[in-house]
């Protein structure tokens, strides 16, 4: 599918105490249009996100009070699924699974090139706004609640339910469940999911499909479920396995 040449604007937090990087990040955001609130504290970053909602957050993980990844999870124990890209000096495998755990949707780790910071940003508000239209359409065939069993897809609540019990899923993970849903049993490459749902064709994300994958596996099989619904195709890629 085509993209449409939109321009999103989005009203965007950014949680940062190195100054220099702040200024930077604010400057390139700003020229792409987009409205930027800076704080540098876990403190203030809460009293902000109390005072107005956002489109993304951008999170630095070292504050000067506390980890960043904190601001996070406030946002998802307060059921907001507000997108959250992480700003993170620390590369170590313990630190994402941390930050995935919490609903993070994306991680870049510093220094970062500015185009990589722009293509990041620019992914993450498409999928939301992908989302929003989603919500919007009066297709009911995209809008329509989709049942498998135990499972429970619902696009117009943004909700998943397994079993009765919820499942909480961030804006990502909803979407490519949402997407493989839609055609069960197709098997789909990483390519492909890379292009429809995280609006890349850069292979060097298959890594994020792959983590994105077994999250949204994790999370099915915590809520009590034996069946896997993704189910890994060797060699091809990914589909969607309703309980037969
Ligand atoms: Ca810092």
């Amino acid at each position: 599918m085509e993209q449409q040449a939109i321009h999103l604007v989005a009203n965007i937090l950014l949680v940062e105490d190195d100054e220099d990087l702040a200024e930077l990040v604010q400057m390139h955001l700003k020229f792409q249009g987009h409205h930027v609130s800076h704080v540098t504290t876990v403190t203030d970053a809460k009293a902000k996100y109390q005072q107005q909602s956002f489109d993304l957050l951008i999170l630095d993980r070292g504050l000067p009070d506390g980890d960043g990844l904190d601001i996070c999870l406030y946002l998802r124990q307060h059921q907001d699924w507000s997108p959250v890209l992480m700003l993170t000096a620390r590369d170590g495998e313990m630190d994402k699974v941390d930050g995935l755990e919490a609903g993070v949707d994306d991680y870049i780790t510093k220094p970062f090139s500015v185009l990589e910071f722009q293509a990041r940003v620019r992914n993450i508000l498409r999928r939301v706004s992908q989302i929003n239209d989603v919500k919007r359409s009066d297709d009911v065939i995209i809008n329509d609640v989709m049942n498998f069993g135990s499972l429970r897809i619902m696009p117009e609540l943004h909700q998943v339910s397994l079993n009765d019990k919820d499942v909480t899923l961030t804006a990502t993970e909803f979407t490519l469940l949402q997407f493989l849903a839609t055609r069960p049993g197709r098997v789909y490459s990483k390519d492909e999911l890379l292009d429809h749902v995280w609006n890349t064709c850069h292979s060097g994300y298959h890594h994020t499909v792959c983590s994105t994958i077994n999250r949204l596996r994790s999370k099915l099989s915590l809520s009590g479920s034996d069946h896997h619904f993704i189910q890994t195709v060797w060699g091809v890629g990914y589909k969607f396995q309703p309980r037969q």
